[in-house]
């Protein structure tokens, strides 16, 4: 079959004919309808060399946001119907630690023994025609498209999950989320709190394209210039919004989203760009929390997945062939895309 292999570090992955896998015992054999193209395999195959102590070790098959009908069950597997769409959890943790057994695999507390990070970071994903994912990773899609909806495995999982642990910020009424950074993940998240909270969305950008569409998602924007943050409090009627999510994660945005904050708010910094931030008593509001995020849990993907069957998530995508997968990869590298490239290794069977 064929498949796009990231085959050693700083190299470019390349389109491989490689053996159909043979699902292992606990595991299912799925063939894949969608493999979203995610800005961290740009790090995972161009950044990232063999001493930043990555799990994500070359060779392997790309692909950590992903979906797929059941082709055929491991051994011990039950339940399962061929033909069934599913949406495939990524991390892949110890399965036995506390945080696993949660489900919350992506802060496995055994991650420094681990072999892989995820399925597709370190282990085979579903950049290919084929894949194997363990029976308990699969979250149930119904009846839903399958194809649009494998960004969802990351692109919404993330924000998702972000949103869920500022909730209680979020909550009583009256209240402001500021989202920072509106391409694909700030987009859905716009989405996310407007489908479970009643808070005032307040977004921000600096391309006007992108502002216009998170107005049509139900924000309300303002341009990242200069007067940024004195705007955006203005809208809160001076006191600062409840809770920030930044999608950027650079320094500049983790200190707009500071500023811009009310007191007992929270911050989130979601982009992994690595930006420094600075907090001290006298310049941030009291009781400002300062976190950050990474991925989401495995019973998070599963109201995700609700969220989208009930309409009330969306995500924008182009898609791509099999021969055309490196191309979306190109692109991406080149700020090419303005949607989430989908892989499709079964277009028009
Ligand atoms: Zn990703
Ligand atoms: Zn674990």
């Amino acid at each position: 079959m064929k498949a796009v292999v990231f085959k050693a570090f700083q190299t470019f992955p390349s389109l491989e004919e490689v053996d159909k896998p043979t699902p292992g015992p606990g595991e299912v054999l799925l063939k894949v309808a969608g493999a979203g193209c995610c800005h961290s395999d740009v790090s995972v195959f161009r950044d990232y060399t063999p001493e930043s102590g990555t799990h994500s070790k070359p060779p392997f098959i790309l692909g950590h946001e992903t979906s797929g009908w059941v082709e055929e069950v491991g051994t011990g597997v039950t339940g399962f119907k061929k033909g069934d769409a599913y949406l495939v959890y990524g991390p892949t943790g110890c399965g036995h630690c506390k945080r696993c057994v949660a489900g919350e695999e992506n802060y496995c507390e055994n991650m420094a023994t681990n072999k892989s990070l995820a399925i597709g970071l370190g282990r085979d994903g579903g950049m290919a025609e084929y894949m194997t994912v363990p029976a308990r990773n699969l979250v149930p899609l119904g009846d839903a498209d399958p194809i649009a909806a494998a960004p969802l495995a990351d692109a919404a999982l993330t924000p998702y999950h972000a949103i869920k642990a500022a909730l209680p910020h979020l909550q009583g009424g009256g209240k402001y989320a500021l989202v920072i950074g509106l391409g694909g993940l700030g987009q859905i998240a716009i989405q996310i709190l407007k489908a479970i909270t009643g808070a005032t969305i307040i977004a921000t950008d600096m391309k006007p394209e992108a502002m216009a569409k998170a107005e049509a998602n139900g924000a309300i924007t303002v341009k990242g210039d200069e007067n940024e943050v004195a705007n955006i409090r203005k809208i809160t009627g001076g006191h600062g919004v409840d809770a920030a999510f930044d999608f950027v994660g650079i320094a500049p945005t983790i200190a707009a989203a500071q500023a811009a904050s009310a007191i007992d708010s929270r911050v989130t910094i979601v982009g992994i760009a690595g930006g420094k931030a600075s907090y001290d008593w006298y310049s941030n509001p009291w009781q400002q929390e300062l976190t950050s995020v990474y991925w989401g849990s495995m019973p998070e993907l599963h109201e995700v997945a609700a969220l989208y069957r009930q309409g009330l998530i969306t995500p924008e995508v182009e898609t791509y062939s099999m021969d055309n997968a490196l191309d979306a990869y190109h692109k991406l590298v080149d700020g090419k895309l303005s949607k989430r490239a989908v892989v499709v290794p079964h277009m028009g069977e």
